[in-house]
């Protein structure tokens, strides 16, 4: 009886040592709360969110092929493309798995923010001239200049950015900025660096380069990019409209 007794705790500890690994290998990993150990090398929290403004260009296919053999998705916020190439590169963009998401048609600042209809105007041209070429509707959008720019009267943006949300529309800005965008290309180096020191220890990063003609080191730099936080043990993400933003305000 004394023996029963004995395994019969025995047999309960069992029970209950079997629940808990089998709790750890198919459960914990996803939460991180219970058992930060085991969860610790998993890293579900660091996730860099490539992004390339104004595009696409002579260089997209550079940037293209760099994300294609690396294996990670990106996401353009895309201009108004009128070329056969340039649609082309849509639908490269989406058939490879990335993101596109809504800049401006014209990306002319003086016309787009005068006013908040100027604005609406111009990203719905956009949106429907892309789902005219790939049956694709973005949800997503970038302000160009970001969503603070001083370009526009602070009233035009909260106003677009009530249509936004009264449309389902979400906008982002960045939080680790290439600052790529001078006259001259910049050194896929130094985009590199700027984008790390910018990006800091955060663990959700937002990138911003840009995607135009003079941009001929995008595609290096993005190379460096995703050796560098890989290393670190980061993911990389495309941008939807389920994404936690990353504002300015
Ligand atoms: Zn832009």
């Amino acid at each position: 009886m004394f023996c029963t007794i004995k395994i019969g705790k025995r047999f309960w500890l069992w029970v209950g040592a079997i629940l808990l690994a089998l709790l750890a290998i198919f459960w914990l990993p996803g939460t991180g709360a219970v058992f930060p150990v085991l969860s610790s090398s998993v890293d579900q929290e660091k996730v860099v969110y490539l992004t390339f403004d104004d595009g696409p260009s002579v260089n997209t296919i550079e940037i293209l092929n760099v994300l294609k053999e690396e294996k990670v998705p990106a996401t353009f916020f895309v201009t108004g493309a009128e070329t056969e190439r340039g649609l082309g590169l849509y639908q490269r963009m989406l058939d490879e798995g990335h993101a596109i998401g809504l800049h401006s048609y014209s990306h002319r600042y003086r016309e787009i923010y005068a006013s908040a209809d100027a604005y609406w105007n111009d990203l719905m041209r956009l949106a429907d001239h892309i789902e005219e070429h790939t049956g694709y509707r973005p949800d997503i959008f970038r302000f160009p200049g970001g969503s603070h720019t001083t370009t526009a009267d602070a009233a035009v943006l909260e106003e677009v950015k009530k249509r936004a949300t009264n449309s389902g529309l979400c906008w982002f800005d960045w939080n680790a900025l290439g600052k790529d965008d001078h006259s001259t290309p910049t050194s896929a180096q130094q985009i590199f660096e700027n984008i790390v020191s910018s990006a800091g220890d955060k663990e959700r990063i937002v990138t911003l380069m840009h995607d135009d003609g003079v941009r001929t080191t995008a595609a290096d730099a993005v190379r460096l990019i995703i050796d560098h936080y890989k290393s670190l043990g980061y993911r990389f993400e495309k941008l939807t409209s389920e994404t936690e933003p990353v504002r300015f305000s």
